[in-house]
């Protein structure tokens, strides 16, 4: 089988594609419906893992380029390699394919990733401020602060690297491209969607709480064990 030539798929794999565009259809509908997009901007995609133990044959589901949210069907979604070539599907692959797949080809254990331009995330983005950790829920879900990443622009790997580079050094799932917009990881493309909407609700909550006076900072030690808590005890049983 040759990942990259869908004629050459075994049945159980094309049916894995066919679930997998399905999943991620179904997700694309929740970020209009949290308020994190506008037009058609914003995309989730999430990995299809192949045969090889390196990755090497894996491929990703992701939104199609300039498609009204409206019109996501599982048959828009396009898959395609991780060097962001298109495998199957009608249509040019979302143009922040390139920084999805390097991402996936730079961090085996992520299978979801997810771009959104959402307000207040990227009003941090804006000023390339990061949202210090004030609350205890950002101690839940990011494990800290939510960092900001470097500048970069669209065209070869500076944005997907930009991601990598910063998410490596934090516990967040959360990265604020600076002048962009956040960008979000996670096991699975669901996953990764909750990411993007935790991190505008937090967005949102502490410029709020500033616009009202000083932020009281949470001691690391209340960080770390909130974290560890969150991520190995709760919602398991
Ligand atoms: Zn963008």
């Amino acid at each position: 089988m040759n990942h990259r030539n869908p004629d050459t798929w075994t049945p159980e794999f094309a049916r894995e594609i066919e679930r997998v565009r399905e999943y991620v259809a179904t997700l694309h509908a929740e970020l209009p419906r949290w308020g994190l997009v506008v037009w058609t901007a914003g995309n989730v995609s999430q990995r299809v893992r192949g045969a090889a133990e390196d990755g090497s044959q894996d491929l990703l589901v992701i939104k199609p380029s300039g498609v009204s949210y409206d019109d996501l069907s599982p048959e828009a979604m396009v898959v395609c390699d991780l060097d962001g070539n298109l495998v199957l599907g009608e249509g040019s692959p979302s143009s922040d394919t390139a920084a999805h797949a390097y991402v996936y080809r730079h961090m085996s254990e992520v299978g979801g990733v997810v771009h959104t331009h959402s307000t207040y995330a990227t009003a941090w983005a804006a000023r390339g401020e990061e949202i210090p950790c004030v609350l205890t829920m950002m101690g839940d879900e990011f494990g800290g602060s939510v960092p900001v990443g470097p500048f970069a622009l669209i065209g070869d790997d500076s944005i997907g690297r930009g991601i990598v580079d910063t998410l490596r050094e934090s516990r967040s799932p959360a990265v604020l491209m600076r002048n962009h917009g956040p960008f979000t990881i996670g096991r699975d493309a669901r996953a990764a969607v909750k990411a993007a909407v935790m991190v505008e609700e937090v967005a949102k909550t502490v410029h709020v709480a500033r616009a009202g006076g000083p932020l009281v900072p949470i001691e690391q030690y209340h960080i770390d064990s909130l974290y560890d808590r969150y991520q190995n005890v709760y919602g398991q049983h």
